[in-house]
């Protein structure tokens, strides 16, 4: 690890302000001091977000669920509100890496990090979230911009990300083993708008799946998941599983989550 100056700030206009040039913000370190370690990453100081305490926390806005940056997966797993409000998102978070791992790794940085195999990915864009930040809010769709790459400026800090509510959801992964990131996973969501399926781990960045969009709108049941045959063309391929594996997994999460959605609702 190269050396680098600490500096722990406790608000997000001190925060912003810190963040100039080679710094970058630092939240549970799950991914940034891995790749520190490493030397993968060589920032000049780090600016701790943890003191921050607006950046905390669960909030209910009637129609949507606004979570917090800071808020660690473990939180948000045994979080009341999204337990009801939002039980595939509380069992993303759950399923989330180790104990460890969620008591330390947060929202904002899992998004930030934009990992091509991270699981909140699927959950933002298949429910159509926003993502607050200290300057604008960003919509999902146009959030994940490639590998490990986002629409985030230099400086610019995720504040909180505003789930809607939808009918069903629920997401599926197929684990790596050894890390439990998403060799395949798959968030499906039933909205007022028609069904949205999003996918992780499966390309370089998280993506929507219109054939099976298109399939679960038309009938939204497990079966009708299974059915859908995706190309393997533009998958991912690497010591894991190889793109024809990935793009088959694919229907088969989907199959898993729709038949999770469907149990939870008593349809
Ligand atoms: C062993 C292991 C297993 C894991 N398994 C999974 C898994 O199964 N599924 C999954 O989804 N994830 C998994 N993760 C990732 C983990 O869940 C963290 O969410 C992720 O590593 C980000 O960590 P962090 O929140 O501590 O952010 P950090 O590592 O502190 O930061 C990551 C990046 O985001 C930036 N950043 C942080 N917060 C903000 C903010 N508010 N605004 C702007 N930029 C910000 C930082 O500057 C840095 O560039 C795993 C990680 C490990 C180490």
């Amino acid at each position: 690890m190269y050396p680098f100056a600490y500096q722990r700030v406790s608000s997000a206009q001190e925060a912003t302000a810190a963040c100039q040039g080679e710094a970058r913000y630092l939240a549970g370190g799950q991914s940034l001091v891995q790749a520190m370690k490493l030397r993968l990453s060589a920032p000049e100081r780090l600016i701790d977000l943890g003191a921050i305490e607006g950046l905390q926390g669960v909030r209910d806005e009637g129609d949507a669920l606004v979570i917090a940056a800071m808020t660690r997966h473990a939180e948000v797993a045994a979080s009341p509100l999204v337990q009801d409000a939002l039980p595939a998102l509380a069992e993303l978070a759950a399923g989330i890496g180790d104990p460890m791992v969620r008591q330390m790794g947060t929202l904002g940085g899992s998004l930030a990090n934009a990992d091509p195999a991270a699981c909140y990915p699927s959950a933002v864009l298949a429910l159509n979230a926003q993502i607050q930040t200290d300057r604008r809010t960003v919509e999902a769709s146009s959030f994940f911009t490639g590998l490990y790459q986002t629409a985030l400026e230099p400086g610019e800090l995720v504040m909180a990300v505003r789930f809607p509510k939808v009918r069903k959801a629920a997401y599926a992964k197929l684990k790596q083993p050894a890390s439990r990131f998403a060799l395949v996973g798959v968030f499906v969501a039933q909205t007022a708008q028609g069904v949205r399926v999003a996918v992780t781990g499966a390309k370089a960045s998280v993506f929507r799946e219109p054939t099976l969009e298109a399939a679960l709108s038309r009938e939204f049941s497990a079966a009708a998941a299974k059915a859908v045959k995706l190309s393997p063309d533009g998958y991912a391929q690497d010591l894991h599983a190889s793109s024809a594996y990935r793009a088959a997994m694919v229907s088969v999460m989907a199959a898993k989550a729709v038949a999770v959605a469907q149990a939870r609702s008593g349809s």
